[in-house]
This record gives structure tokens, C-alpha cells and sequence, in this order.
């Protein structure tokens, strides 16, 4: 039995007119995905790894079809990106129009109007009525390259503070950022030198309210670096690989004073908190943060590959003319997407969505805490919400038990992700198009898989 409707070239088509339901017709991986994946394994480099052993032929709404038929209900969205919803009709219809168009100019050398359109929606859309400009990149870790860049232009210092438990890349400066060697870091140093580390809020673990760890941090950096040498903190306002943990209130704001007050650059991280994902378009607005760079990307463009630096024009404008670009920063198809895709965030009641997903998932996982003492902790905003599995008697993290419960969830028809430094955090990013139905379908098989671990 085919689940998968085809379009009038008998082509299979995604998005949200698939079924949406959780459906097994193999076992898991089934042999069709088990042909790729030898396939894989003698073509493509191990230390690209891979999550479900399943592969993919269509997906949309809340649902991932592999090739063998099999749907699963998405708890991932390809880490935070599909958030609209896999090959969304406004995203497809964008991207094919253009396509016809034309491919690639290079902004740098000849120009178009999506591009400046996306500019103009960002500097409208992040925290703050200021002046601001905006540079667009492919990935995450090129624009939060971009904006230390940016910052040290405009400060003519050179340190940068990076925080316990953050997660920004994998290119060679952002691995100086991110906190985790294993499997980040491990084996390919030496790492970007002028990268320190400051303890960050982490309310289960440190107890500490948001002021008295802000105060601790910026001893660090006040002892250990010291201010005038400081050009930016760099932070995502609830970390996302590091466990997504939300830190006490007034952390954020008490280091953005004490950034302002000396002269440093104030990046807030959201490629993956961003774009309606947390229940606001940016998670820096849950504290009224004002961020002097906002970092985006991932939710951005529907699944194409952009991203982006928006911040204050005196900070942006900085660098000299060249000094800032790139091939494809900004390829027109990912313009065109993303123009699409922000229409929808805006426009299509995502943000309310967002905050219901929450306080349907929250309200399901703290009943289950309530009745099973290895969940240590339930936390987030919107569709970005984590539990912490640990030891019921001495609170330490269990990743054992965690890579069981992502296994069963996997083996029954639920994409799930774990993360945090100790491997002990289920992630739950849904897409904002999922149905209440496969929230719940999907968390009942979380919830058997936790007791049969
Ligand atoms: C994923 C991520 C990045 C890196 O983005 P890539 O597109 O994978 O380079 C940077 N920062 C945060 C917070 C992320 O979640």
C-alpha cells in the first residue's frame, strides 16, 4: 500500500497534503533504506553521521515518509528548520518561480530585489526600533563568524566570550566557541586563539537566580580578559545543542547592561531559538533583550540554505566595502524562500501556534514527571521543549537511558532528537504545522518507550 499521492507527472509530492499519521509498513530501517545506507556507508564520509537509519521521500505538515513507506511523526524538523512545515506550497511555489528565473548572479557582482527584501524584514523584524542593516551568509556557523567579524571591526578589539554549554558550528572559529569536544571539537584543533568561556545560567544544575550568575560570568570576564580588551559576548538566549536550557531570568539582561556600559558587542545566537519557534519571532524578546547583532538562520527559509547578521547600523556598517560577502550569501532561491516563509511566520497565526504546542507538551511531560522521577526536568518556550533525563537518586544525567528512549521512540515512528552537554536531554522541535493529534500520538510513543527503557 502506497500512503504517498504523486503529482501529474506521477512524481511523489510532500508537503501538507500528505497523511497526516504515524504509519509502519516495515520494520525500521526497511530494506530500501537499508540498501542506502550501505550505499552510504562506502560513499560517503563516516564522520558524517546520521540519526535514523531511515531515508527520506517526502515530508510535510508533521509527517516524514522514507522511502520504504514508513511515516513518522517529525519531533526534529532537520534541527529546527522546517518549522512552516516540510515543502511548504507558498515556500515551493517561491523557489520554483525564481528558479525559472534565473540561478545565481553573486549579490557582489550584480543584484536583486529579494535580497535586500529579506534585509528589509529582518532589520524590521529583530528586537528594537533602531537603525539597522543586515549581511546574508549560507550557514549558522558562517554568520556567527560573520558577526565576530563584524564586531571586531567596530571595536578594534579582539576577545570574544563565549559561554558554558554553547553551541555555535563547526568551522574552525565557531569550534573555539562551542563548549562540547566530543564529537564537536575532539581531534581538530588547534581551535581560533582570543575565545574565552564564561559560566552560563543553568537554573536545574546552579540554583543561582539570573543577576547572581550573570555576576559570576562577568567576574570571569572582568578577571580573566578584561573589558577593554572584550569586542562581543556571544549567546543564544536558550541554548539549543547544550541541552536547551533556558536561563533564569534577568541573566540575559544583566550581561546586555554590562556589554553596553563598556563598549562591548552584545550577539545573541538565535539560529535556532529564531523565527517564531519559541512562541515570539525571536527568543531574545521573551526578556525584551535588544541584542546589538542578532545571528540567524536555520527556521529562516523553509529549508533552503541562508542566513543572516542584523544588527545596528553604526556596528554593521563597520567593516570596509569587501570585506563582508561571499559566493552565494544569499543565492536568489533561498531569498525567494525565505521571503516566503516569513510571510508565513508573520501572517499565518505561527506564533500563537507556537505557544499552544507549548502548553500542550509542557502539560503532557510534567504529568509524566509527576509519575516517573527520571525526568529531572521539563523546560523551554514554544516548540522548543526538553525534557532532562537522570538518575532518580543522585540527580546525575543518564545518556544511557536517553539513547534508549530516542531508540524505542525511533524503532515506533517518532523522529526525536537528544542533546546537552551530559547527552541526557530529549529535544522536542516540532514543526508549527503539526496537528494536535500527532503531539499527542507522538508523545504517547515517547512515553512507552521511557517505560520500556
Ligand atoms: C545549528 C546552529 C549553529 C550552526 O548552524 P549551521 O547552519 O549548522 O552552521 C549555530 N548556532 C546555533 C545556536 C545553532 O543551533
Amino acid at each position: 500500500m502506497t500512503i504517498v499521492e504523486s503529482n501529474a507527472t506521477g512524481r511523489a509530492v510532500g508537503g501538507p497534503g500528505l497523511p497526516q499519521r504515524r504509519h509502519l509498513v516495515t520494520e525500521i530501517p526497511g530494506p530500501k533504506s537499508r540498501a542506502l545506507l550501505e550505499r552510504k556507508s562506502s560513499a560517503v564520509a563516516r564522520g558524517v553521521g546520521i540519526t535514523l537509519p531511515v531515508f527520506t521521500d517526502v515530508a510535510g505538515g508533521g509527517v516524514l515518509v522514507d522511502v520504504d513507506g514508513n511515516s513518522f511523526i517529525d519531533f526534529g524538523t532537520g534541527i529546527a528548520v522546517t518549522g512552516i512545515g516540510n515543502a511548504a506550497p507558498a515556500v515551493v511555489a517561491a523557489v520554483q518561480e525564481q528558479v525559472e528565473r534565473f540561478t545565481h548572479t553573486c549579490f557582489m557582482i550584480t543584484g536583486y530585489d529579494s535580497y535586500v527584501g529579506v534585509a528589509e524584514a529582518l532589520n524590521r523584524l529583530t528586537p528594537g526600533d533602531h537603525d539597522k542593516r543586515t549581511a546574508l551568509f549560507n550557514t549558522g556557523a558562517e554568520a556567527v563568524e560573520n558577526a565576530v567579524k563584524i564586531a571586531r571591526s567596530y571595536t578594534g578589539r579582539q576577545a570574544v566570550i563565549a559561554f558554558d554549554h554553547a553551541y555555535h558550528g563547526r568551522t574552525n572559529l565557531t569550534m573555539a566557541l562551542t563548549a562540547k569536544a566530543m564529537p564537536y571539537k575532539s581531534g581538530f584543533g588547534p581551535f581560533a586563539p582570543e575565545i574565552y568561556r564564561a559560566p552560563l545560567s543553568y537554573p536545574f544544575r546552579d540554583g543561582l537566580d539570573g543577576p547572581a550568575a550573570a555576576k559570576k560570568a562577568i567576574a570571569v570576564i572582568e578577571k580573566q580578559v578584561g573589558a577593554s580588551s572584550t569586542a562581543a559576548i556571544i549567546i543564544e538566549p536558550i541554548q539549543g545543542e547544550g541541552g536547551f536550557i533556558v536561563p533564569a531570568p534577568g541573566f540575559l539582561t544583566t550581561l546586555q547592561e554590562w556589554a553596553t556600559a563598556n563598549g562591548v558587542v552584545f550577539i545573541a545566537d538565535e539560529v535556532q531559538t529564531g523565527f517564531a519557534r519559541t512562541g515570539r519571532m525571536f527568543a531574545s524578546e521573551h526578556e525584551g533583550l535588544v541584542p546589538d547583532l542578532v545571528v540567524t538562520a536555520k527556521g529562516i527559509a523553509g529549508g533552503l540554505p541562508l542566513s543572516a547578521v542584523t544588527g545596528r547600523a553604526e556596528i554593521m556598517d563597520a567593516p570596509h566595502v569587501g570585506g563582508l560577502g561571499g559566493t552565494y550569501g544569499g543565492n536568489p532561491l533561498a531569498c525567494a524562500a525565505a521571503l516566503a516563509a516569513i510571510d508565513s511566520y508573520e501572517n499565518d497565526g505561527l506564533l500563537e501556534r507556537a505557544r499552544e504546542i507549548e502548553t500542550l507538551m509542557l502539560s503532557r511531560l510534567r504529568e509524566l514527571q509527576a509519575s516517573d522521577p527520571r525526568i529531572g526536568d521539563v523546560r523551554g518556550r514554544g516548540a522548543m521543549i526538553a525534557v532532562e533525563i537522570v538518575d532518580p537518586v543522585t540527580g546525575e544525567p543518564d545518556a544511557a537511558l536517553t539513547s534508549k528512549i530516542a531508540a524505542g521512540s525511533h524503532a515506533n515512528g517518532v523522529i526525536l532528537l537528544t542533546c546537552g552537554t551530559y547527552g541526557n536531554v530529549i529535544r522536542f522541535l516540532p514543526p508549527l504545522s503539526i496537528s494536535d493529534d500527532l503531539l499527542h500520538d507522538g508523545l504517547d510513543v515517547v512515553r512507552q518507550a521511557l517505560e520500556a527503557a
